[in-house]
C-alpha cells in the first residue's frame, strides 16, 4: 500500500515569522489522517520549522544538499548537516537546480548516493521540457534522468526512493499537466521501476509536481499512479496546503 504524500517547496521563500504562522496553522489542524506531509523549506530554516511542527505529523526535507558529506565546496551543505538539522528528507533534480544550477543526471546521482548514505529519503525529481514533450520524447528524457540514478542506487537504493514527475512546462506557470497525461508518464515511471526490480515498483510513491491547487488535485489524485504531490506554489499559503491534505485523505480514504 502506497500511503499518499504531500509536499510543499517553498523554494526561496520565507521567514522567521512566515513560519510561526504556517506551524500555528498546521498545530491547529490537527494531524492529517493516512496521509504523509512533507515541507520543504529553505536550508536556514529547516531546524526552525523542525522545532515549530513537532508533534504535528509534519516532516522536514531540504531542497538540495551537496554530493560530498564535508569538504571545500563554499556555500554548501552536506546530507549529514541537514539530518543533523532534523531534517529526513531531500529533494534531487528539482528543473530548477537542473536549469540553473548545473545539476547534470550523473550529479543528481552523486546527491541521490549521499543523501541515502546520510539516512535522509530522497526524492528524485524528473520530468520534460516543452520542447522535448512536442518532439515526442517525454519519455526518453525520463528514462534517462531516472536511469542514471538507478543504475548507481540497485535495488536497495531504489526500496528507499520516491519519484516526483514534474513537467518542466507545468512547474509555476500555472500550466497542469492533465490527470491522463501525468498518470501515462507515472504508469511508464512504474514500469521502469518494475523492470530494474521487481517488488520495489507496487511500494514506491510516485508523485506529481506541476502546478497542483486544491482545485486539481481530486483530479490527480484519483489517478492509480498517483500516489502524492510535490506542490510549490500552493503550498505557501497553509489553507491551500492543507485543502490539498484534505483531498489526499478522501481519495486515501476511498483507496484503502
Ligand atoms: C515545484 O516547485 O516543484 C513545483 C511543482 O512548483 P509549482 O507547484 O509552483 O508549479
Amino acid at each position: 500500500m502506497r500511503r499518499p504524500l504531500v509536499a510543499g517547496n517553498w523554494k526561496m521563500h520565507g521567514d522567521a515569522g512566515f513560519i510561526e504562522a504556517y506551524a500555528g496553522a498546521l498545530r491547529r489542524a490537527g494531524r492529517a489522517k493516512d496521509v504523509d506531509v512533507l515541507v520543504f523549506p529553505p536550508a536556514c530554516y529547516l531546524d526552525r520549522l523542525v522545532a515549530a511542527v513537532a508533534g504535528t505529523g509534519v516532516e522536514v526535507g531540504a531542497q538540495n544538499a551537496h554530493w560530498a558529506n564535508d569538504g571545500a565546496f563554499t556555500g554548501e551543505i552536506a546530507p549529514g548537516m541537514v539530518r543533523e538539522l532534523g531534517a529526513g528528507w531531500v529533494l534531487a533534480g528539482h528543473s530548477e537546480r537542473r536549469a540553473l544550477f548545473g545539476d547534470t543526471d550523473e550529479r543528481v546521482a552523486d546527491k541521490i548516493v549521499a543523501a541515502l548514505e546520510a539516512n535522509l529519503q530522497p526524492i528524485l525529481c524528473v520530468g520534460e521540457s516543452l520542447a522535448e514533450r512536442e518532439a515526442g520524447s517525454a519519455e526518453a528524457v525520463v528514462a534517462r534522468q531516472f536511469g542514471v540514478v538507478a543504475e548507481r542506487i540497485g535495488r536497495e537504493g531504489l526500496a528507499r526512493l520516491s519519484v516526483a514527475y514534474e513537467p518542466v512546462w507545468a512547474i509555476g506557470t500555472g500550466r497542469t499537466a492533465s490527470p491522463a497525461q501525468a498518470q501515462d508518464m507515472h504508469a511508464y515511471l512504474r514500469s521502469l521501476i518494475e523492470a530494474r526490480s521487481g517488488g520495489v515498483a507496487r511500494d514506491l510513491r510516485i508523485l506529481y509536481g506541476g502546478s497542483v491547487t486544491p482545485e486539481n488535485a481530486p483530479a490527480l489524485f484519483a489517478e492509480p499512479d498517483i500516489d502524492g504531490v510535490l506542490v510549490g506554489g500552493a503550498s505557501l499559503v497553509v489553507e491551500r496546503l492543507l485543502a490539498i491534505v484534505r483531498a489526499a485523505e478522501a481519495v486515501g480514504a476511498h483507496r484503502n
